[in-house]
């Protein structure tokens, strides 16, 4: 008989640890490196060594729990950090099912080739220093100039961050010399959209994990007073910006549909009602499944910005904040994911991830696997992120099974 997870535990493990960094707005606020983070750490130890796994952490602070001995492991895992008053889901249902399959394996004696090995990135959120700063000291991705300069989102020096830690950027840039043998990694993680609920289907296999380029641009004008300067006389760079947002959109929804393009963050200056807008600092999200399509739209949107600065009169400039390469994950893991699932009965749908996971950087160096669950209305980082336990308790014992065929 096919074993099957034991929900009852797995859900009570994700609720005790929602109660870890709890925010006053009603969420959870628990960044890497922070108290939060550092309770829920020692609680998932808690939990390792309770299940009679071996506890490891390396130098960044990426977290291991393995069951078995020598060669090379299959690994499980995802994050337990959170964005900033961010959901009980995100990240941690990877680990806790993770947690969960590997207590049941060792419970039912299941006879495995390989060893499995849990894993619970560091900063997967990218609140230090980038994104995915766990798995990129994993992965030997790191540098060290970046490391130096390195100002965490809330504006202080990561140097300072770590100086009241074990850890230190040395540790951080050597984490990948402490490295496991390993030949896959699994990881489970709620969709963060709401395809799979929209389609009434428990179950994604991610194909594909998009990539992003993150841009800083500014526009800038002329500020004017709002009652002397006459429409045509202006530089206004608020209204370059709207006409590069709409232009944009309308270039990637019709050339390059499936592609996103996202302007979340625009500071108008001198920002005042009755000044023309003389300047103004954006954010430009550009994510695609496509390294070429990345790049063409990298290249027309600047194109497109350069030319509307010129017919307003204005001047654009940008600089690169972050760029992932989107990653590919691999066949015969996601053949062996649809197998197992036909097996249970359940339904599943290959999915492209527009969000980026430590599985983008993992798959640099092994065979990468990843499981999608819907979230309720497709929320999260945000209070509100929601799961169904039975599309939990589906999803585990996807992974659980989908481990045992890896390791068997
Ligand atoms: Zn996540």
């Amino acid at each position: 008989m096919d074993l099957k997870i034991n929900l009852e535990r797995l859900k009570s493990d994700l609720e005790a640890l929602a109660q870890v960094g709890r925010d006053p707005r009603g969420g959870i606020s628990r960044p890497s490196f922070s108290q939060a983070d550092f309770a829920a750490r020692a609680w998932l130890k808690e939990r390792i060594c309770e299940a009679g796994l071996c506890y490891r952490q390396d130098g960044a602070g990426n977290v291991f729990g393995r069951l078995g001995g020598e060669g090379a492991a299959v690994l499980v895992g995802s994050h337990l950090d959170t964005v900033l008053n961010g959901g009980a889901f995100d990240g941690a249902t990877g680990v806790l099912a993770g947690l969960e399959c590997l207590r049941r394996i060792k419970e039912a004696g299941t006879p495995l080739s390989k060893p499995l090995e849990l894993v619970s990135f560091t900063d997967e959120e990218g609140n230090l220093v980038g994104d995915f700063l766990g798995s990129r000291a994993f992965a030997g991705l790191l540098n060290k100039e970046e490391m130096e300069k390195g100002v965490t989102s809330f504006g202080r020096p990561l140097k300072d961050i770590l100086a009241g830690t074990e850890f230190s950027l040395e540790s951080i840039l050597n984490a990948h010399r402490e490295r496991p043998k390993f030949e896959a990694y699994l990881e489970l993680h709620i969709e963060q959209g709401a395809v799979l609920e929209t389609e009434d289907i428990p179950i994604g296999i991610v194909e594909r994990i998009a990539g992003k380029s993150y841009r800083q641009c500014t526009f800038t004008g002329k500020a004017d007073h709002s009652g002397t300067t006459p429409l045509e006389l202006r530089h206004d760079a608020f209204l370059a910006t709207a006409d590069f947002v709409l232009r944009g959109t309308r270039l990637v929804a019709t050339e390059h549909y499936g592609s996103m393009i996202t302007v979340g963050k625009v500071t108008v200056l001198p920002g005042s009602f009755s000044v023309v807008p003389g300047r103004v600092d954006f954010t430009l999200d550009v994510r695609s499944a496509s390294a070429e399509t990345l790049e063409i739209l990298d290249k027309d949107l600047l194109a497109l910005a350069l030319d509307i600065a010129k017919t307003r009169g204005l001047s654009f400039h940008s600089r690169v904040v972050d760029r992932t390469t989107p990653a590919a994950l691999s066949d015969r893991v996601i053949g062996v994911l649809e197998e197992e699932c036909r097996k249970l009965g359940y339904p599943s749908m290959r999915m492209t991830s527009g969000a980026g996971h430590d599985a983008q950087i993992v798959s640099g160096l092994a065979e990468v696997g990843m499981i999608f669950i819907p979230c309720v209305d497709g929320t999260s980082h945000a209070p509100g992120e929601m799961i169904n336990w039975g599309d939990l308790e589906k999803g585990a014992n996807l992974l659980l099974n989908a481990l045992i065929r890896l390791a068997g």
